[in-house]
């Protein structure tokens, strides 16, 4: 069986612990970063396109032999449309991607799961303190921008009509800024041995907000610089081990609300992104369903997988791990989909 993914994102850790649990593994990536992939032994197999209806045509080509893991890379890369003509089996449930790439039902879902998350805005007009702006699914923070109030909110959204980034409100979503530290819980559910892993914790580097954290306050109110969310790398963090017990039970909530409402559920790997606040409240603005690039912090294992395997157990080694064990006891199709 080959384990298959797209070059970008946590391609290389995906491969790598592929490899480790004794698969074949495949690269399918841009032909530009063709070059790169080859500097790792353990990729068996690098197919390059030149285009993304290609990529779809190359995926296409293991559906008989092979799995693919989906990263966060997937939907923005190939859009929507490209990843439902992709007959070969994807590790996870591909229904959670809609609800992913839609900010509105992502709330939703951890509404519905008694999780604490932010204050919501409907409207600009609503807006009573400060808000962060956002934009549907995963950008990377591309175009994020603060608000203090409704004027502010609104001056940004005409912005971003304006360079075209969006067509209109409804492709933003406002949200309470939650004043605290973040920390990005990362999760593993299991529906094969019906357990949910603590797997790592890590904080984005964000430019350039991170940035400005640097500077003495009476430089960075002189620039008059906004503050932006670009994540350009991850910082690994471990937690009070007080907040674990909370973190695992939202997690836990989590995953029964999507086998409620996203059936069969979540399966295998996601993550709760947190602002944890000064009275130890956890507050969840979001969450990914599949591996996120902050788990490439631990190929070797994180603190938490550690607890678990008693060996090193990478994000991708423990989903290979999970597709190995589904096909040993003849269940393959639980983790597919
Ligand atoms: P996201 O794309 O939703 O992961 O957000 C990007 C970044 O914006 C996060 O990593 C946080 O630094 C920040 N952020 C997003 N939502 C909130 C919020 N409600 N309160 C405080 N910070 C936030």
């Amino acid at each position: 069986m080959i384990v298959a993914t797209i070059g970008s994102h946590s391609a290389l850790q995906i491969l790598h612990g592929a490899k480790k649990e004794g698969f074949q593994t495949m690269v399918i990536t841009d032909n530009r970063r063709k070059e790169f992939y080859k500097n790792f032994s353990f990729i068996d197999y690098i197919l390059a396109y030149t285009n993304l209806d290609e990529a779809v045509s190359l995926i296409n080509e293991i559906k008989d032999n092979g799995i693919l893991i989906p990263h966060g890379s997937l939907v923005e890369y190939l859009g929507k449309e490209r990843v439902d003509r992709i007959e070969t089996k994807i590790f996870g449930n591909r229904r959670i991607f809609e609800w992913e790439a839609d900010q509105k039902k992502k709330m939703e879902l951890l509404r519905k799961s008694n999780i604490k998350i932010p204050e919501v805005f409907e409207r600009p007009e609503d807006v009573d303190r400060l808000v962060i702006v956002k934009l549907n699914g995963a950008k990377g923070g591309k175009g994020y921008f603060l608000a203090r109030n409704k004027s502010e909110v609104k001056e940004g959204i005409r912005k971003l009509i304006e360079t075209k980034i969006i067509r209109d409100e409804n492709e933003v979503i406002i949200q309470e800024y939650v004043v605290g530290v973040p920390m990005y819980f990362q999760f593993f559910y299991s529906n094969i041995i019906n357990r949910t892993e603590i797997f790592g914790i890590d904080i984005r580097y964000e430019t350039n907000m991170d940035g400005l954290k640097r500077l003495p306050f009476e430089y960075s109110k002189e620039l008059n610089i906004n503050p932006t969310f670009v994540v350009v790398g991850n910082i690994p963090a471990v937690a009070r081990e007080s907040l674990l017990p909370v973190a695992l039970e939202y997690a836990d909530n989590f995953v029964r609300t999507t086998k409620e409402l996203v059936s069969p559920g979540m399966i295998g790997p996601f993550c709760l992104e947190s602002i944890v606040t000064d009275n130890s409240d956890i507050v969840v603005f979001e969450f990914s369903g599949r591996i996120v690039a902050g788990t490439n912090l631990y190929v070797n294992g994180s603190p938490y997988s550690w607890l678990y395997w008693d060996e090193p157990m990478s994000m991708g080694r423990r989903i290979a791990r999970e597709i190995k064990i589904a096909n040993e006891k003849d269940r393959l199709s639980l983790v597919v989909s």
